[in-house]
């Protein structure tokens, strides 16, 4: 499993890291997602898919 973010499309919002902050931080100065960890345990699969599904702009996919 594997996050990717085309980060063209990403506005800031912090959805993202709302529900997952342990994997997703927003820099406030660019308005633009820095993924902590793009390789999560299988085991947090449902959490880091709540948060990629959580994105307005669909910045966020889950592969794998
Ligand atoms: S929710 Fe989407 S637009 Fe908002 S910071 Fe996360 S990736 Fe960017």
């Amino acid at each position: 499993m594997k996050i990717s973010v085309d980060i063209d499309r990403c506005e800031g919002l912090g959805m993202c890291e709302a529900m997952a902050n342990d994997y997703f931080e927003v820099d406030e100065d660019e308005d633009k997602v820095t993924v902590l960890d793009d390789t999560p345990p299988e085991s947090d699969r449902a959490h880091v898919y709540a948060a990629v599904q959580a994105c307005p702009v669909l910045a966020l996919t889950l592969e794998g």
